[in-house]
């Protein structure tokens, strides 16, 4: 395509909410073009991404309808239980009786009877590679490696400026590079937010014994704890940490990782032998005051960056993605200029709640259990008892986690827009 030619979309951010939507929109007949200053084979390299993500089975079935849960399938570890405790000392994950727990069964709720888990562990390599896949295979075009450096907007459309100056137009600009979104910055739109002083060490570890399917978080002082399940009797690791000990932890030997990880793993699980890299994320809480502006819309973390303490950052990204993209392909099929005010007015108005509660609540919950106050956790510990025996609520919770709440975009049943 020349640089004159237009676009329906240009979708600044081709990560994990970017390429989703990509895959998504053009599906429903769109024009789109994905920008990112990374390409996909970069994407992809083991020391790019250690993270894995749980998946909500809603998130999963969007997935399947875009093409790209197939290639996950094998690789997606079942989360049929998490196991919550309110634990106060470093090794509370040995099986010492714990002050507090909460547990979640897949069992128990509708979707599970169908033999549904409560969400899917997956590397997130294995998600970048799936949807690598699903671009090439639909055809669709990445400039990469290129970086939008600015946007400007006039009544009619959208330009994208990118770093080496190339101009390209469309009908409207999606911004989903992330928490420092240059699409975000150039509508005017202020973020929100506060570093929460913590870092996710992050970790895929081999595990001597069976986990189960069996998810555990453990909340310390310092921040939550948690071993995920992964295929092929592995874990992921998130271990909380105030940045400047997450820092050294990275920096130290493997002998002394190993040591440290022991003296907090326990030894529930057998040995535990560390596989690849360590990483270290800085948590920080980042909301943009509206989702969108003049011919512009944010999805994925440009428009809500989140604490990972409920692993739902992406699910929620993944539903903007969604929406978006059935709002704007409905108003396509109905002649409307899918960058006008009063389309993108839809997406806003639906996704907006949603985000922002979620995004306060899980900070709530993080300054709730990143806490050592004794009257502040017998509270917690009591609301958590109260929850464990009050099964309407827990499987309120399940539901929420699930993905499977509110007014869901037809992507998240599974259905074509
Ligand atoms: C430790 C940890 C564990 C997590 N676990 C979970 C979990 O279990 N479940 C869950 O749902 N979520 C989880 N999350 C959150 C999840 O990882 C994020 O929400 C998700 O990665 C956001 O994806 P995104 O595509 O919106 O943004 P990003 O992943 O930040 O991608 C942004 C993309 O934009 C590109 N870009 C940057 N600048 C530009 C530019 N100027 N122009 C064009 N492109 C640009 C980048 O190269 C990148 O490809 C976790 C997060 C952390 C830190």
């Amino acid at each position: 395509m020349s640089a004159t030619d237009r676009y329906d979309i240009i979708i600044a951010g081709a990560g994990l909410a970017g390429a989703s939507f990509g895959l998504a929109a053009a599906q429903g007949g769109l024009k789109v073009v994905m920008v990112d200053p990374q390409p996909f084979d970069a994407q992809l390299a083991p020391s790019f991404d250690g993270r894995s993500t749980a998946i909500a089975f809603a998130t999963f079935r969007m997935l399947d309808a875009i093409g790209v849960g197939a290639a996950m399938r094998s690789h997606a570890c079942r989360m049929d239980r998490i196991l919550v405790t309110d634990g106060r000392r470093p090794g509370a994950a040995t099986p010492a009786p714990s002050p507090a727990f909460l547990r979640f069964d897949a069992d128990e709720i509708a979707d599970g009877v169908g033999g549904e888990p409560l969400g899917y562990m997956v590397e997130n390599r294995r998600i970048r590679t799936a949807l690598a896949e699903a671009v090439a295979r639909a055809g669709l075009e990445v400039r990469a490696p290129a970086a939008v450096a600015a946007v400007e907007t006039d009544p009619g459309q959208a330009t994208v400026i990118l770093g080496d100056g190339t101009r390209l137009r469309g009908a409207l600009v999606v911004g989903a590079e992330g928490r420092g979104s240059r699409v975000r910055a150039s509508a005017g739109i202020e973020a929100l937010g506060w570093g929460y002083g913590q870092s996710g060490v992050v970790a895929t570890v081999r595990l001597e014994h069976d986990h189960g399917n069996v998810a555990h978080e453990y909340f310390l002082p310092s921040g939550p704890f948690a071993i995920l399940p992964l295929t092929d009797q592995r874990a992921s690791l998130v271990w909380t940490e105030t940045t400047r000990r997450a820092e050294a932890l990275k920096a130290a030997s493997d002998e002394a990782f190993h040591a440290h990880l022991m003296r907090r793993f326990g030894e529930f699980l057998g040995a535990v032998t560390v596989e690849g890299p360590r990483f270290v994320y800085p948590l920080s809480l980042s909301l943009a005051e509206r989702l969108t502006a003049h011919r512009t819309a944010l999805i994925g973390d440009a428009a809500h960056g989140v604490h990972p303490v409920a692993g739902q950052g992406l699910n929620l990204g993944l539903k903007d993605a969604a929406a978006l993209a059935e709002v704007l392909i409905q108003a396509a099929r109905n002649g409307e200029d899918i960058g006008s005010e009063t389309v993108l007015d839809r997406y806003a108005r639906w996704r907006r709640f949603d985000n922002v509660t979620l995004a306060a609540g899980f900070d709530a919950f993080v300054r709730l259990f990143s806490n050592d106050l004794a009257p502040v956790r017998l509270a917690r510990d009591l609301g958590m008892a109260a929850v464990n025996r009050i099964a309407p609520l827990r499987r309120a919770f399940m539901h929420e986690a699930g993905g499977a709440t509110g007014d869901l975009p037809k992507l998240l049943k599974g259905e074509a827009v």
